[in-house]
C-alpha cells in the first residue's frame, strides 16, 4: 500500500497490513482533522518506508497530556503519520486518508464515539467503545504478537 501528501513530496509504502485500525471520535482528533473523526493505522514505523521526500515532526498537544508528534509535508503541511508519547516513536499512526488507496484499509474499532459527531451513523460491523479500549481483549493474537515484538 502506497500513500503521500497533497503536493506529491512525500511519498510513502507500508511494508505490510497493518496491526489495527482505529476510527477515533475523540474532540482532538476533530480539529486535528477538521473533520469528524481521524481513521488511523497502527503499524510499526520500521514498515512505513519514504520513498519520497521527509516529513517534519511537528510536535502538537495531545488528549493524553503527553502530546504527539505529527509528521507532516514540509511543504504542503499534510500530516501523513503521527507518533503519540504513550506509545514511542516505534509505532506509527498513519492517517489512512494518506493513502492511495485509503477505502482498503477499514476501522477496527470506533473509539471515543461518547463525543462523536451526533449525524455520524457507526457502522454494524465494528465493534465502538465510549473511550478507549483494552488492546489485550480486542486485538487479534497475530497483531498482539507484534506489538510484543516491537516493545520487547
Ligand atoms: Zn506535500
Ligand atoms: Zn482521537
Amino acid at each position: 500500500m502506497q500513500g503521500g501528501c497533497a503536493c506529491g513530496e512525500v511519498r510513502y509504502e507500508l511494508a505490510s497490513a497493518p496491526m489495527w485500525v482505529n476510527a477515533c471520535h475523540c474532540t482532538w482528533c476533530q480539529r486535528e482533522t477538521g473533520s469528524a473523526f481521524a481513521v488511523n493505522a497502527l503499524i510499526e514505523t520500521d514498515r512505513v518506508k519514504l520513498t519520497a521526500g521527509k516529513p517534519e515532526p511537528v510536535h502538537t498537544p495531545s488528549l493524553s497530556g503527553k502530546g504527539q508528534t505529527i509528521l507532516r509535508c514540509p511543504t504542503c503541511h499534510i500530516a501523513v503519520w503521527s507518533h503519540y508519547n504513550g506509545a514511542g516513536p516505534k509505532l506509527a499512526f498513519v492517517r489512512t486518508g494518506t493513502l492511495d488507496a485509503g477505502h482498503d484499509v477499514k476501522p477496527d474499532i470506533h473509539i471515543f464515539t461518547s463525543t462523536k459527531q451526533p449525524w455520524v451513523i457507526l457502522p454494524g460491523d465494528a465493534p465502538a467503545v465510549p473511550e478507549y479500549f483494552s488492546a489485550k481483549e480486542m486485538w487479534p493474537a497475530e497483531s498482539l504478537a507484534r506489538r510484543s515484538a516491537l516493545f520487547s
